[in-house]
């Protein structure tokens, strides 16, 4: 049960995911969560250049698909701005929606990767369907971080200012 949850890799961003060796593992077909994986959970937009990858995955011959435990109407608007299919409300890790996305790719399991930001809905559900898991870290944890941080050096900027005011 453990093992379900460890993906086959793991990378900080969707960048560093090596085309050539999936290519190489026989890999034609890649899924891909949207929520934190490939659009902040907050935002209705894709970043450019994470668009331009889209696009270049398309030029070198892989097939994607989304596979979302969100709502249709995020799924749809998505899809056809990258002109992909889509599976809504998957119910991730219950594989229904994976196997749905094989379908409509018309792909087999072992020719197909899945790429989360969250180990216990999309790594298992990977796992569980036998499909190549890659695990992405979540690009608004990586905001909320950097948030954090700015709040952090606010603080002692504040402070430094307050205490020159009482000096
Ligand atoms: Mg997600």
């Amino acid at each position: 049960m453990l093992s379900k949850l460890y993906p086959k890799m793991y990378v900080t961003s969707l960048f560093q995911i090596d085309l050539e060796d999936l290519k190489q593992r026989g890999i034609k077909s890649i899924l891909f969560d949207i929520d934190n994986t490939v659009i902040p959970w907050d935002s209705h937009k894709m970043a450019p250049e994470i668009e331009r990858w889209f696009r270049s995955l398309s030029e070198q011959g892989f097939k994607v698909c989304f596979v979302s435990n969100n709502n249709e109407h995020r799924v749809s608007k998505l899809c056809s701005s990258l002109q992909v299919p889509g599976v809504h409300r998957a119910a991730k890790p219950r594989r229904r929606g994976l196997r749905q996305a094989l379908r409509l790719l018309g792909t087999k399991i072992n020719e197909t990767a899945f790429v989360g930001d969250q180990v216990f809905t999309d790594v298992l559900a990977g796992n569980r369907l036998g499909v190549y898991t890659i695990l992405v870290s979540p690009l608004a944890g990586k905001e909320f971080i950097g948030t954090k941080i700015n709040r952090q050096l606010e603080k002692l900027v504040l402070k430094r200012i307050k205490r020159k005011t009482q000096g």
